[in-house]
């Protein structure tokens, strides 16, 4: 039997950070050693453009960057296709056969679409690229024709956006060439939009409150002891909140019954510290403190493998360079698949050259 398909990606914008660790990357590196898919991972240098056409250089620096995270989390290259979008002509071929099916209110209505443009402050200056990339999303996961998408929940729009595209493009063009994709979401909800140390609602490039795979000991330190925590949590004696704290959000995915007993023994687990948090008595400090041990201890075999994958550039190149040539492939079957479901491939179909030209 056929091998299901997974699909996903990442926008060049910056090196890759805890929110796409959580969010995405354990999901695809868990489903990758499963054996059961074929997993294809996207470098979106083109949805990267959609709100940066004015810096390329930004993109191009991080095109090898969001490699090495890959490689250093645990892809595995000679399984998952690593391919870069804008070397695909499919890739920007269907979206303008989809953008027939989508109605511009649909696609104002997309809220992770409408808090984007908010946040990058667009107002009558938003690229009509920008509007439509749920579109351009679409062509990227249907292209594979992917079932399985690994993604924070930001994403689930997009994934709706792309399930209606699939529908009615079956349905007008009376075929089922197209997958109806699902997204994949990790188990926890610290997990599927994780904040940012600012204890802001996503923690995103963007944003700039990241805490980066790549980040130094020094730099994870220093992030996570000028992290938010309660507000109200003036003295170590004071009552505090665990929920919507920032501390106890990111012990919540990523801390293990062994990191207390290893650094924290105190504690049996995370449910104690949060009732002495929530009772009073244990100070955020503290609290920090162990936050840090735990990151470190999680990120330093990531860091590790990076800084051995970054003294050959050259490999990384070509792993990008070979992958792209395959999705060329896939992608240009899918693409000849539409283009003959809408009946526009008049050079080589028989029935417009029996109908038509003889
Ligand atoms: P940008 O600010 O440039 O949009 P980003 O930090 O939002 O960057 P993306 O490249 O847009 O990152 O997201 C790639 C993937 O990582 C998506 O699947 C997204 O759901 C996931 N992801 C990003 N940030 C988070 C987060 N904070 N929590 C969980 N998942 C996240
Ligand atoms: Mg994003």
């Amino acid at each position: 039997m056929e091998k299901e398909i997974i699909l996903t990606g990442d926008r060049p914008t910056g090196p890759l950070h805890l929110g796409h660790l959580v969010g995405s990357l354990r999901t695809r590196v868990a489903m990758q050693n499963t054996g059961k898919y074929k997993p294809y991972i996207m470098i979106a240098d083109l949805q990267a453009l959609t709100d940066n056409a004015d810096n390329p250089e930004k993109i191009r620096q991080n095109i090898l960057e969001v490699t090495l995270d890959y490689l250093a989390v645990g892809l595995d290259p000679s399984v998952t296709t690593i391919l870069v979008q804008s070397h695909i002509p499919a890739l920007y071929q269907l979206p303008m056969y989809y953008s027939n099916l989508v109605t511009v209110s649909r696609l104002e209505r997309n809220p992770t679409i409408k808090n984007e443009i908010k946040q990058r402050g667009f107002e009558r200056n938003l690229p009509v690229g920008f509007m439509t990339y749920p579109i351009s999303q679409a062509a990227d996961i249907t292209a594979f024709k992917a079932k399985y998408v690994p993604v924070g929940d930001d994403q689930l729009p997009m994934i709706e956006q792309t399930r209606e595209i699939v529908s009615a493009f079956n349905r007008i063009y009376k075929c089922d060439i197209l997958v109806e994709p699902e997204a994949v979401l990790p188990d926890s909800n610290s997990c599927n939009r994780l904040v940012g140390t600012d204890g802001g609602t996503k923690m995103s490039k963007s944003l700039g409150n990241c805490i980066y795979l790549k980040d130094d000991e020094k730099t994870v330190k220093q992030k996570v002891m000028s992290m938010f925590t309660d507000p109200e949590h003036i003295n170590v004696s004071d009552p505090g909140h665990t929920e919507n704290n920032p501390v106890f959000i990111y012990l919540d995915a990523f801390s293990s019954n062994e990191d207390f007993e290893e650094f924290l023994p105190e504690y049996h687990d995370l449910a104690e510290m949060k009732e002495h948090y929530e009772k009073g008595g244990l100070g955020d400090m503290k609290c920090k403190k162990f936050l840090n041990n735990v990151m470190q201890k999680y990120l330093a075999p990531i860091r590790k493998r990076r800084e051995e994958y970054e003294k050959d550039k050259g490999y990384l190149l070509e792993i990008l360079k070979k992958g792209t040539e395959q999705a060329v492939e896939v992608t240009g079957e899918t693409l000849s698949q539409v283009r003959s479901a809408i009946g526009i491939d008049y050079f080589t179909d028989k029935d417009f050259i029996d109908r038509f030209v003889k």
